[in-house]
């Protein structure tokens, strides 16, 4: 495994419609396990492919058990790692459901360190996706997990979260808020 190198906003490759994955190969299973070693390391909570230079529709989340998410213990193909939570691996994804229910909270970005900002994002969405091995999968989640899988869908629509930020500033560099908003 290895670290990727998170690309600058200047980079073309983040504004850029990401292309479908197709093949399921060991080239694809090694980018998986550097994007998790990577987001890990960051540390971050959601990495997309286009962030480490890979124009591709996948991304991984990491999400410590969240009691408000209890829909998300459906899904049995994810890796938990006892005492971290689980790591979602989505391929291809598409979100089939949004809630007409939304509300604003404070993203960050591991590609625009420092900044945070307040998005509206809905509240529920199903999502379909492909997993790592190839086989289609359905996910209804809600609260947190609902919102990285959006902001990380919108990285392989070439989408930042300051797009569609009602307000966006510098974080205190010592600040929590930072880590763990950071997808
Ligand atoms: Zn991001």
């Amino acid at each position: 495994m290895a670290l990727l190198n998170i690309i600058n906003p200047s980079d073309p490759v983040l504004r850029r419609k990401a292309k479908k994955v197709t093949r399921f190969d060991g080239k694809l299973q090694n980018l998986i396990d550097d994007m998790i070693e990577t987001m890990h390391d960051a540390p971050g909570i959601g990495l997309a492919a286009p962030q480490v230079s890979e124009s591709l529709r996948l991304f991984v989340a990491h999400l410590e058990e969240d009691p408000d998410d209890e829909n998300n213990s459906a899904d049995g193909n994810d890796i938990t790692i006892p005492g971290l939570g689980r790591i979602h691996v989505m391929i291809n994804p598409r979100i089939t459901y949004f809630s007409s229910e939304s509300a604003v909270r404070t993203e960050g970005c591991l590609s625009l360190p420092g900044y945070l900002g307040d998005v509206c994002r809905a509240l529920e969405i199903s999502v379909k996706y492909t997993d790592r091995h190839g086989h289609k999968r359905k996910l209804n989640t809600n609260g947190w997990m609902a919102r990285v899988i959006q902001h990380e869908y919108d990285h392989l629509e070439g989408e930042l979260f300051i797009d569609k930020a009602e307000k966006i500033w510098l974080a205190d560099q010592d600040s929590d808020d930072e880590s763990k908003a950071s997808n």
